[in-house]
């Protein structure tokens, strides 16, 4: 989930998508031979078909968002259609406090609607609140009926290695779900990493929570949302490198240089999953981009996502 920062992402999305996706989408080719160096030659676009390479890749967005607004799913499925996502997994976080069953039955009815009507592209995921336990471990039920895979991406009401949590992810682990939480990670300025206070809700997880978590529960699957929200992505990785139960999901809409190859270097390419959090462009953009070959994309767009699915039941064939 990403904070007012609708602004930031239609400048960068501008940009990305114009200098991305300017010349791919008309398939404007060019007659340039190898041996022709003229000075004309060199600024005309290049024969490369940029959409034929998105389209090139089999994937499932791990980490989607749906709204309260009309064109919401409209939007979302509008993006996937066009950047050949054939499935979203989508939630509507919890942006509310204190989070209480009332609230959060309410935000997963709107998700249990948007896959009933669109059930080839979407598929849903559970919001709860651990701070109610009984009501959470009812919630699980009742989704879970109603055709969710597992939880969305749980908020910042309880830190994801509270004891709150344990029956919560011990039910999960039953279910064999994959465990999606918000996380944070901010970065330092002159080597001082700053504090979460004022401007950051209590009960964010940090890159330290998942770690805790994940050495109690070494058979639970979890995935630390979106390392390009604009977060130290650095420290993320380094921090969960011998975790092999930690995985990233990609999204974001910062995508600094190198992000998804120094992800790769630290985690291996098994650990990364394709996300977009709903910047569209960027997310494909930014695995594309990666010095990586087609079949690591290939596993970071589909197939490490869809595999750990299959083992709770809700893969894709
Ligand atoms: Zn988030």
């Amino acid at each position: 989930m990403n904070y007012n920062r609708r602004k930031f992402v239609s400048r960068s999305a501008a940009g990305a998508a114009g200098l991305v996706f300017g010349y791919g989408l008309k398939g404007v080719a060019s007659d340039r031979t190898c041996d022709d160096f003229s000075e004309e030659s060199l600024f005309k676009p290049q024969k490369f078909d940029l959409m034929k390479e998105v389209m090139k890749f089999r994937k499932i967005d791990a980490h989607a968002h749906i709204y309260w607004t009309e064109d919401s799913p409209g939007t979302q499925l509008d993006y996937g259609r066009r950047l050949g996502i054939e499935k979203q997994v989508i939630s509507r976080y919890l942006d509310v406090m204190p989070g209480t069953p009332e609230q959060f039955r309410k935000f997963n009815d709107l998700t249990i609607k948007a896959i009933k009507k669109y059930p080839d592209q979407l598929l849903g995921g559970f919001l709860l609140n651990p701070a109610y336990k009984q009501e959470s471990l009812d919630e699980i039920k009742r989704c879970t009926d109603a055709g969710m895979i597992g939880p969305g991406e749980l908020y910042y009401q309880v830190k994801i290695n509270d004891p709150r949590y344990y029956p919560i992810i011990e039910k999960l682990i039953d279910l064999k779900m994959i465990i999606h939480s918000h996380a944070e990670c901010q970065l330092g300025v002159g080597g001082y990493r700053m504090k979460y206070n004022g401007y950051k809700q209590p009960n964010t997880s940090i890159p330290e929570d998942f770690v805790e978590i994940a050495k109690r529960y070494p058979e639970g699957i979890f995935q630390f949302a979106h390392i390009g929200m604009g977060g130290d992505w650095e420290y993320e990785c380094k921090m969960f490198r011998d975790y092999p139960n930690i995985y990233v999901d990609t999204s974001g809409s910062n995508n600094a240089e190198n992000m998804i190859d120094f992800a790769v270097e630290h985690l291996g390419e098994d650990r990364l999953f394709f996300a977009s959090d709903n910047s569209y462009y960027q997310s494909v953009g930014k695995i594309l981009a990666a010095n990586l070959t087609d079949r690591q994309k290939q596993k970071i767009f589909f197939d490490n996502y869809n595999n750990l699915l299959k083992k709770g039941g809700g893969g894709v064939d």
